[in-house]
């Protein structure tokens, strides 16, 4: 299947049965041995590698050509494939039993030493470097195996969708803004100098106006480009797979991501054990409240506990201010952490510091029923053990607690726990958890502007029961207060977890223009604004729009995670450094002055850095 004019065989191909036959293979020089009469060369695709063997008896003119190959040549070579004699074999290629005995050699491309090993899989290179010499990076066999295994995950994604009746359609990339709480890239329009285009931050007006169209199931391996700092779970350009389903509700939709991510994960990762089937859902408060985060990873324990009860009767001044202004007590257990060291203690606090808590209170117990801790002497020792029992902590645990406003409380613990079972490496890294994350706020309140933001993707609607209390308490939807009856709306948004990473996000969407309006005025955009950045969609609702919900997961990051790898850049063929610069093409780049002037375009300087 893989035969071409240029080869019979890949290099992969040649195996015990071929043993006897004539065969061209091409590919590269991983490695070349001269021992005079003979030559070695390992010749290597992306299929395997196969031990070539040049003797000088067999032929002087192919001995000639192959003492000039040198490594990273593209070669092709003709000869007979060989057993191997006895005791030569190599057990750890899976040609390793024969060799080419080859007549032939043509040297289809010769190559400058490369700036790094290519063939050692180990060999620690900068990224920079990597990244500079992306495609020779790429021929190295980590890398290479995780794009073979990225494009199998895509390929999965696609046989499932078509499967179950999802019409792939592509979307534009030249868009009006869609806001997905990102900046938006812009693209300058020539043909209409001062206007510009939005890069799309999703598909999501488009998705949504194609259920209006009646397509009923779309869905598209969609480029996504959001203008925000980088991290190493995001770039400035990734990939999502976008999916939207007519006549659905938030159950319908997410029954269809389960299904779809267990046959995925099957087909690309077959060895790695599923934690959870069905995947567990949590509610929103109900993950803070136990993990401290809305991607909660419960490949391990460790789960938080409310302190208040206790906490409001302890003596500890902290605790009842805190109590008292609205704010939470939480703790967590570190398993087997009850003799870490004031050193420990202190670089835990500062984690909580920068996690944003104002302090860490700890309370450690031993093996012989004895607790010592921060705040033991004020509490006493009977309190600070109730306290330590409710944290869900055993002897020889530390726990650890938070006293704050709710939300902050419980993230600064959420972050702890992360941190501690990675470094204390309390449980089976093979394991892939995937959780579901429901009922999310719809809004959070925009101190700045006075106004309800969308916590999430401004199109969800609230979940039915919540619908009344999309008001405001002075009864203008432009006039907002902290105190509105809106922020208790809960959004029909659902986030799928993989991890402890967010893989995705969706939700049932409003489908009427009245409510969908209502809901734009809350998060204070006003009529004419609604009119200017968001009429296509009002108005197709008014033509028909079915019930519709839909999501996105990111396909970076969930080949990402089912490679084990810590950096989306990891599984990117040709990604971005975290200051977005493509090293490779030497990407932003300053542009021609006649380009700039036909687009009516003049750059400010760049204001030069103080530091
Ligand atoms: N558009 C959303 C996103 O890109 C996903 C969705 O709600 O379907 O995160």
């Amino acid at each position: 299947m893989l035969q071409t004019s240029y080869r019979n065989l890949t290099c992969a191909d040649a195996r015990l049965d071929a043993v006897g036959q004539q065969a061209t293979l091409a590919g590269w020089v991983n490695r070349r041995r001269d021992l005079g009469q003979l030559i070695f060369l390992d010749l290597r695709d992306r299929y395997g590698i196969t031990q070539v063997v040049i003797d000088n008896a067999d032929s002087a003119g192919a001995h000639a050509i192959a003492e000039s190959v040198r490594s990273e040549y593209v070669v092709r070579v003709s000869g007979t494939v060989t057993k191997r004699l006895k005791g030569m074999e190599n057990d750890r290629l899976e040609t390793g039993q024969v060799e080419l005995r080859a007549t032939e050699i043509e040297i289809l491309s010769t190559a400058q030493t490369p700036p790094f090993v290519i063939n050692d899989p180990e060999a620690e290179v900068d990224e920079s470097i990597r990244l500079k010499y992306r495609y020779l990076d790429l021929r190295r066999k980590p890398l290479q195996q995780r794009i073979v295994a990225r494009g199998q995950l895509v390929k999965a994604i696609r046989d499932a969708h078509h499967t179950a009746g999802f019409i792939e359609i592509e979307t534009p990339l030249l868009i009006k803004s869609t806001p997905e709480g990102a900046r938006d890239f812009i693209v300058p329009s020539r043909l209409q100098p001062g206007s510009v285009y939005a890069l799309p931050q999703s598909p999501q007006q488009m998705k949504q106006l194609l259920m209006v169209s009646g397509f009923d199931r779309y869905y598209q391996i969609a480029r996504c480009l959001r203008d925000e700092d980088l991290r190493g779970d995001r770039q400035p350009e990734f990939t999502q797979l976008d999916l939207e389903m007519s006549f659905v509700n938030d159950g319908d939709v997410m029954a269809w991501v389960e299904e779809m991510a267990l046959v995925v994960t099957r087909a690309v990762a077959p060895d790695r054990p599923i934690l959870d089937e069905p995947f567990p859902r949590f509610t929103y408060r109900e993950a803070i409240d136990r993990y401290g985060s809305d991607k909660p990873d419960v490949r391990y324990g460790m789960e938080l506990h409310d302190l208040g009860e206790l906490a409001s009767a302890s003596g500890f001044r902290v605790f009842e201010n805190v109590l008292g202004e609205g704010g939470r007590v939480f703790g967590f257990a570190a398993t087997g952490m009850g003799g870490a060291t004031r050193k420990q203690i202190d670089e835990l606090t500062e984690l909580a510091r920068k996690a944003g808590a104002g302090g860490l209170v700890w309370l450690a117990l031993d093996g012989e029923g004895g607790i010592r801790g921060s705040i033991v002497k004020i509490v006493g020792e009977e309190m600070a053990h109730k306290l330590a029992a409710q944290a869900g902590a055993a002897a020889g645990d530390l726990v650890l607690i938070v006293a704050d406003a709710d939300i902050t409380a419980q993230e600064v613990l959420g972050t702890l726990r992360v941190e501690l079972a990675d470094r204390n490496d309390a449980f089976d890294r093979s394991l892939l958890s995937y959780v579901w994350v429901h009922q999310f706020p719809m809004y959070h309140w925009n101190a700045d502007n006075s106004r309800w933001d969308a916590t999430h993707n401004p199109f969800s609607a609230v979940l039915p029961e919540d619908e009344a209390l999309l008001t405001t308490l002075s009864g203008n939807p432009l006039v907002a207060s902290h105190e509105d009856p809106a922020g208790r709306a809960r959004a029909q948004q659902y986030d799928i977890a993989l991890n402890g990473w967010e893989l995705g996000g969706g939700s049932v969407r409003f489908h009427t223009r009245e409510m969908l309006s209502k809901s734009f005025s809350l998060m204070g955009h006003s009529p004419e604004a609604q009119e200017a950045q968001f009429s296509g969609i009002l108005e197709a609702f008014e033509y028909g729009a079915p019930p519709h919900g839909g999501i996105a997961l990111g396909v970076d990051r969930w080949i990402a995670l089912l490679t084990d790898q810590s950096n989306i850049r990891e599984v990117m063929a040709f990604p971005k450094t975290s200051s977005g610069s493509d090293l490779m093409l030497d990407a932003p780049s300053p542009v021609a002055a006649e380009q700039l002037d036909e687009l009516g375009l003049a750059l400010k300087p760049r204001k030069p850095t103080t530091s």
